[in-house]
């Protein structure tokens, strides 16, 4: 199992699904936790159940990861509740689906605000006390749609691929400072997200997955712990598919 004790991880979106998985998961190997979501009361209560299952240190915060001026006095907590930064999951994500022709603006922007531009914002408030300890890790959660596309998905699969480029960026903009920077693409995975698809959606998704099951939030939290520690220093700039073999 991949070692976290020491490092202090921010995880957005952290209140539920794929974030709270992760939350519990870095919990598990010893990370201090920062979590943020815009669902003020069910984050508490993930972070209680975390403190009281795992007693790790943890702080949350309610933030929107469109919000640069909250993003960077929530850094500032981290620095001085837990010591400090080492790793950021940008983990919070929506989708708003739609065919093309009937998508409207509105679902285009806030897809790519929240998905991308969030994702380029909580990493600029993280950078700059990355920047200063030399070391830090990025995790980006993008989609495998965002490397195949998918019908229905325009402004989602534009923001996870655009997740993808800003990652590869990262990774060469700061791999000086000792700063890593990866994507975890995950396919179709058990969450709230996903239990909104009709019957007929979710049958068709099983019947191009090889593996033959959907995937759980901690198929997705496990690879994220391992890019977290020290077992993938030497990994940066890539995009690790979770899926099960859908797309190969
Ligand atoms: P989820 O169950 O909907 O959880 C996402 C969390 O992020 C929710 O608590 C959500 O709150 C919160 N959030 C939404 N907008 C936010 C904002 N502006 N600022 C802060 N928090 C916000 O979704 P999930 O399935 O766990 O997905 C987590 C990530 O994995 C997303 O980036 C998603 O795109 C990605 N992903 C999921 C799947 C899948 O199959 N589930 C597959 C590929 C990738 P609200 O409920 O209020 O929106």
């Amino acid at each position: 199992m991949s070692d976290l004790h020491g490092k202090v991880i921010w995880i957005t979106g952290a209140a539920r699904g794929i974030g709270k998985a992760i939350a519990e998961v870095a919990a598990e190997r010893g990370a201090s936790l920062a979590l943020t979501d815009v669902l003020e009361s069910e984050l508490a209560a993930t972070r209680d159940e975390i403190c009281a299952s795992h007693g790790v240190k943890a702080i949350s915060a309610k933030l929107d990861v469109t919000d640069a001026a909250g993003a960077d006095e929530f850094v500032q907590k981290c620095v001085t509740d837990l010591g400090g930064l080492t790793g950021l999951v940008n983990n919070a994500g929506i989708t708003r689906d739609n065919l093309l022709i009937r998508m409207s603006e509105d679902d285009w922007d806030r897809v790519l605000d929240i998905n991308l531009k969030g994702t380029f914002v909580c990493s600029k408030s993280a950078v700059r006390v990355m920047m200063r300890a030399r070391y830090g890790k990025i995790v980006n959660i993008a989609s495998v749609v965002g490397v195949m596309g998918n019908a229905g998905q325009a402004n989602y699969a534009a923001s996870k691929a655009g997740i993808i480029g800003l990652t590869k960026s990262l990774a060469k903009e700061f791999g000086g400072r000792g700063i890593r920077a990866n994507a975890v693409a995950p396919g179709f995975i058990e969450t709230e997200m996903t239990h909104t698809l009709t019957p007929d959606v979710r049958d068709a998704y099983l019947k191009v997955i090889p593996l033959n099951y959907l995937g759980s939030p901690r198929d997705v939290a496990q690879t994220c712990a391992f890019l977290l520690s020290a077992d993938a220093d030497y990994i940066s700039g890539q995009v690790l598919i979770v899926d099960g073999a859908m797309h190969t």
